[in-house]
């Protein structure tokens, strides 16, 4: 599926790196045509190169708004080669094919931004440029398209093997996303004359990849109209992003449509199951998990164990929950789901006779995850005004080498691998979280409380005679010695949390004292 370039199509406005780029090229035997001072540039370096007037048999003309709009550049860029017929066609019209188009457009953002009159920002915006680079796009079967000097040393690189397919793709989806900017760019100007400061903000520094995923929203596609919102008097809808592959992609095998609530909720579910890489479930209710549990990959029916175990953690609570696998649903598993109500069932596959057992229940949503799911690389929350941006909490510095034994004795294997759990799971659980864990599973979560002792209280009350023995991870360091106080009567055997609280001294007291052992992990991990 590589593709070894043997011509190209240069036209950029921004020029940099493009000389050497080209050179590259032209070493590796690929025939360059290019337009107006793209060209002038190139042959000035002593390459070869074939103006794209000279294919066209046409010249450049309007001042430059119409220069490569032409069959023989499209058809040559469009045609799939795949198919005999096209290869046909184009020898029949005389056309040669494009296997590589570096184009990047007229920089229309830093013209608005320099004070230009309104017609020479009309001028600005570019034509057969966008048309090059979503034509190649499309074509991503047949052509690379570079749309950044970013890219130019990773595509050099891969001259003498070919570009694989999915490289191919990736640059198909950066090109676009290059496309959606610039006309959101042109679309903004238009409302409001002016291109706002959210494009500075890329230019300098940002969140790494926030500026495509917010340039995607722009082309956020309504997927459906739900039934309500949060409440039934908020009318809502769900809108997919291009290139998406989360819940919204899901392919819904069974049951009831799927509502706002059971959105948000089956998001947090993934969020808290795929944090592992072991096989895990997670079973949420109102965006909390109320039950998290891992299973050593090699035992026996892995996911339907750590689903029993999840669940074990406050069957109240699971009543009516959104249950997320990280691993192909079982029969076993879904044996044990059917007698449960529950509103959503989410996991990358099921087993065969999986769905047949689970939808014996009329109304539960049974959902697959697309191929290849996984999280948006940057989050976003709407505040009046604007977004908030930050990278998801994908911290992976999990490793326990790195915690710091602060009171009583390191503990055994076994129980530091609890600890583990128990420090990944509470990242999952809204602040102030606590989360007791026995066995790789949660065995008493403390959640969303304005304080850290009544998130302390609730994990201990609702774990019951489990507490005793377990172990307890806080997501964010403890203020007082009143909470882990209240850990630690309960008979918590170890706690891990971050540390860095000026009275850290009282709180390693209490566990010192208690013959607790305590580790501090440096992180924390909020999650609101
Ligand atoms: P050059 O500097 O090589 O003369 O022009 C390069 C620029 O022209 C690129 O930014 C490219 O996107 C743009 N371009 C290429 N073909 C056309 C066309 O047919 N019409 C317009 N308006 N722009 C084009």
């Amino acid at each position: 599926d590589r593709i070894t370039p043997k011509r190209a199509l240069i036209s950029v406005s921004d020029k940099s790196g493009v000389v050497e780029f080209a050179t590259a090229l032209a070493n590796a035997g690929v025939l360059l045509v290019s337009t107006g001072s793209t060209a002038k540039l190139i042959a000035g370096a002593g390459l070869d190169v074939t103006e794209v007037a000279e294919v066209t048999g046409f010249p450049e003309t309007l001042d430059g708004r119409v220069k490569t709009l032409h069959p023989a550049v499209h058809a040559g860029i469009l045609a799939d080669l795949r198919l005999e017929s096209h290869e046909r066609q184009l020898t029949e019209l005389g056309i040669a094919p494009f296997d590589l188009v570096v184009v990047n457009l007229y920089p229309f953002v830093e013209t608005v931004r320099s004070g230009a009159a309104a017609n020479d920002t009309v001028e600005q915006i570019d034509i057969g440029g966008p048309a090059m680079v979503r034509a190649s796009a499309k074509n991503f079967a047949n052509v690379a398209i570079v749309t950044n000097p970013s890219q130019y040393d990773e595509v050099a690189a891969s001259l003498a093997e070919g570009l694989t397919l999915e490289q191919r793709r990736g640059l198909a989806r950066d090109a676009f996303t290059h496309t959606a900017e610039y006309d959101s760019a042109v679309s903004e100007w238009f409302a409001t004359g002016t291109v706002a400061d959210a494009d500075e903000a890329s230019e300098g520094e940002s969140v790494e990849g926030a500026d495509a995923l917010l340039a995607s929203i722009g082309s956020a596609q309504s997927v459906a109209s739900l039934r309500y919102g949060e409440n039934s008097h908020q009318q809502a809808a769900v809108y997919g992003l291009p290139g998406g592959r989360g819940i919204v992609q899901a392919t819904q095998l069974h049951g009831k449509e799927m509502s706002y609530n059971n959105y948000q909720d089956a998001d947090a579910a993934l969020r808290a199951a795929f944090d592992f890489a072991e096989p895990a479930v997670a079973i949420i209710k109102h965006a909390q998990p109320c039950g998290i549990a891992v299973a050593a990959a090699d035992a026996d029916d892995a996911i339907a164990s750590a689903h029993l175990r999840a669940h074990e953690c406050d069957p109240v609570s699971a009543f009516g929950g959104v249950i997320a696998a990280n691993r192909p649903v079982t029969r076993a598993m879904a044996e044990t789901v059917k007698d449960i109500f529950t509103e959503v069932v989410i996991a990358p596959g099921f087993e065969e006779g999986a769905v047949e057992l689970l939808q014996t229940k009329k109304n539960v949503r049974i959902l697959q995850l697309p191929e290849g799911y996984e999280r948006e690389s940057a989050e976003l929350r709407q505040v009046s005004g604007g977004v908030l941006v930050q990278q998801p909490d994908v911290f992976d510095g999990f490793s326990t080498d790195s915690w710091q034994l602060v009171a009583g004795d390191a503990v055994d294997e076994a129980t530091l691998a609890d600890l583990a759990f128990a420090w990944r799971a509470v990242r999952s659980v809204k602040s102030n979280a606590i989360l007791l864990a026995s066995g790789g599973a949660s065995v008493g979560v403390g959640m969303g409380q304005v304080n850290r002792v009544d998130s302390c209280k609730l994990a201990v009350e609702r774990a019951g005679s489990r507490a005793s023995g377990s172990v307890a991870a806080s997501d964010a360091f403890f203020p007082f010695a009143d909470g882990p106080q209240i850990l630690l009567d309960a008979g918590v055997r170890a706690i891990v949390q971050p540390g860095g609280s000026v009275r850290d001294e009282e709180v390693v007291a209490a566990a010192r004292d208690a013959g607790v052992t305590m580790y501090f992990t440096g992180e924390r991990h909020f999650f609101h």
